[in-house]
Parts: structure tokens; sequence; C-alpha cells
């Protein structure tokens, strides 16, 4: 075996190509190459965007020690295929999203988002001083994979519609592409729900097959389209108010890894999820103002205080069925301890955050 000094002194002479050859049998000195498949299409932005700079950043940190290739959904997988493969070691780690795994583990959806769930500073808080990451570990743990979180889209929008929605009884009726819970919840209000992949969602509305649809906030949605197709840009969110990627990695791989790069690649993804928000948050605002200039047709527009109002009901009514629908019991579980660490960071946010975006005067 190797020793440290004598390994660094014979990497110096020989380079990166002869540490594979000199450490064979020895992990911590061996380079190590991974594969991440992710669940967004190729050159998708900030998402897959980041899922490279995360590889990128691995490199650059373990001197060269770690490379990881990324493969964008359905190049080497198909985009929801992530959670098996990664869990059965085919591949060793993904880019995705806990809330696409609601047939695997129900639960795992609190650690992306809820209708009326967390923003990006709360589930901050909540992953990485008020438990929910051990818990979200907890619950991955029998599926042999480990999550760290990265990516966050910070607050979404709620959709496009084609007609204005001035009450509840507007959306009796209404054909919606809106995905999971949120789904729910307007299935609930009337709505029927259609699920179409994001690319299907703008010639559904241009063709009138669907009367609404949500995809993310402004800088997507322009870039696909939605401006030309639908007059009526809708918020607040509130069915993915902060939604929260995940890195998804096996856990016998991950538990095998030298100690330093494990350090790395928690420090890549932390500084990803970080450069994700910011990058959400400068490009909706670019692209806002970009809509508001090449179409001036296009009204945002709040949903009216009634219907969050009974969004707000619907939601509570969904999240207990699923809490008695998942017999593990892991559901309920999460969704107390959410509803715990909301309760316990309540009051501090209405005199903090919540207090000051209220105050007109501070602007
Ligand atoms: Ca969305």
């Amino acid at each position: 075996m190797l020793k440290r000094r004598d390994f660094l002194k014979v990497a110096g002479i020989g380079g990166a190509a002869a540490l594979t050859t000199l450490s064979s049998g020895k992990v911590s000195h061996a380079l190590v190459k991974w594969r991440m498949v992710t669940s967004w299409p190729p050159k998708f932005p900030i998402l897959q965007e980041g899922a490279e700079l995360f590889a990128k950043r691995v490199e650059e940190m373990s001197a060269g020690r770690m490379k990881i290739d990324v493969f964008a959904g359905g190049t080497l997988i198909p985009p929801l295929g992530g959670f098996d493969a990664i869990s059965a070691g085919t591949v060793e780690m993904g880019s995705s999203a806990s809330y696409y795994w609601p047939g695997k583990v129900p639960a795992a959806q609190f650690f992306t988002t809820v209708p009326y769930g967390f923003t990006f500073d709360e589930i901050t808080a909540w992953l990485n001083g008020g438990g929910g990451l051990e818990l979200w570990n907890e619950i991955y743990a029998p599926f042999n994979l480990v999550a760290i979180p990265m990516l966050n889209t910070g607050v979404q929008m709620g959709g496009w519609f084609r007609k204005e929605i001035k009450s509840v009884e507007d959306l009796k009726g209404l054909k919606m592409c809106v995905p999971g819970l949120g789904g729910k919840v307007m299935a609930k209000a009337g709505v029927s729900v259609v699920l179409l992949p994001g690319g299907e969602r703008v010639p559904a509305l241009e063709k009138g097959v669907v009367d609404a649809a949500e995809w993310v906030g402004p800088a997507h949605d322009l870039r696909l389209g939605f401006p030309k197709v639908a007059k009526y840009y809708y918020y607040p969110g509130w069915h993915e108010p902060g939604s929260q990627c995940e890195l998804m990695i096996n856990k016998k791989k991950w538990e095998e890894l030298p100690k330093d790069l494990q350090a790395v690649i928690r420090a890549a993804a932390y500084e990803i999820n970080n450069w994700s928000y910011a990058q959400f948050e400068m490009e909706n605002a670019k692209a806002l103002n970009e809509i508001r200039k090449q179409f001036p047709d296009v009204k945002f527009t709040r949903f009216p205080t009634d219907v969050l109002k009974v969004f707000r009901k619907l939601t509570n009514d969904v999240l207990a069925e699923e809490a008695a629908a998942d017999k593990t019991g892991a559901f309920k579980k999460v969704y107390e301890a959410y509803l715990k660490f909301r309760k316990d960071m309540e009051l501090w946010g209405d005199i903090s955050a919540r207090a000051y975006f209220k105050a007109e005067e501070l602007r």
C-alpha cells in the first residue's frame, strides 16, 4: 500500500494517468469515474446547465481525481428512470426531483415542494437545520439512495390561462396541465387535469386542447412560447413555492467513496444549489420584463383571494388523504415533521421576511 507521501511523489512525476495504475486496489487514490443521469432535457436552462456545472466543479475541486459524465434525460435512460437505475447501482448518481417518485416513495414529495409549502429560504432552513435532510435520507435509505439538495427553482408561477378566472366557479370543467399534488388539489376544485410533458403544453394551449397550463416561471415559459398562446399569466405559484431538486446517489457507492470526495460532492452540490436559485431569480426578472415589452397584451394576474383560500383548504384535504393512503406511515411522519417546522417558524416568518415584503414604505 502506498503512503500518501509516496503517492504524491509518484503522482507528481507520472501525472493523472499514472494514478489509476499505481493505486490499483486502493480506492482512495484511484481516479473515480461516475455517471450521472438527469431528468432534464439536453441543454435545459439552469437545471441541466447546473448538473453539468456540478460535474465540472467536482473535477476541479478534486484536482481531476473524480470525473462525472452527465447524461441529460433520455440520452442514457428515460428522464424519469433515475430512481430505479441509481437505486440498483446501474448508474452512480442523478439530478432530479423527489416529487417525481410519488408511486415509489410518496413522502419524498415534501422534499421538493407541496402546495402552500416552503419557499427557498424555508426549505433551506428545514433541510439544513431543521432535521429535514436527515428525514429525507432516512426514507431514502431503504431504496439504497442518498439525497443532497441541489438546484432550486424559487417561487414558480401559477400558470397560463386562456381566460380570466374570477371565481372558483370558473375552474369547473377547465382543462389544465398541472402535475403532482397541485393537480390533485385543482381536480378537487373541478379542474380536469391533463398531464403533458413541458414541450407539448404550448401546442396544446394553442389548439385549445387545454385551457390552461403551468410550467416553471417567466424564463422557461417565455422560451417555450407560452405568451403567444395564452394571455393571463397567473401568480403566485401556490402549488410550487420553492421547488427543491435533488442530487441522488447510490448509497453503497457513496459509502465506498473516500471521505474527501464525499466532501467535494457535498460542497459542489451546495454551490450549485445557490447558483441555481440566483440564476432563477435573475433570469425570471429579466424574462418578465421581456414578456411585458414583447407581449403587452399579457396580463399578470393574481389568483382571486377566494380561489387561493379554496386551494388552501383542498391542499389540507389532499395531504391528509395522501397520509392515510401511505400504509408505510412515512408520508404521515414527514407531514407531521413538516407541519411542526412550519409552526415553529411561523412567528419568525411573520415578523421578518413576510413583514418586510409587505411593507410598501420600505421599497
Ligand atoms: Ca411547475
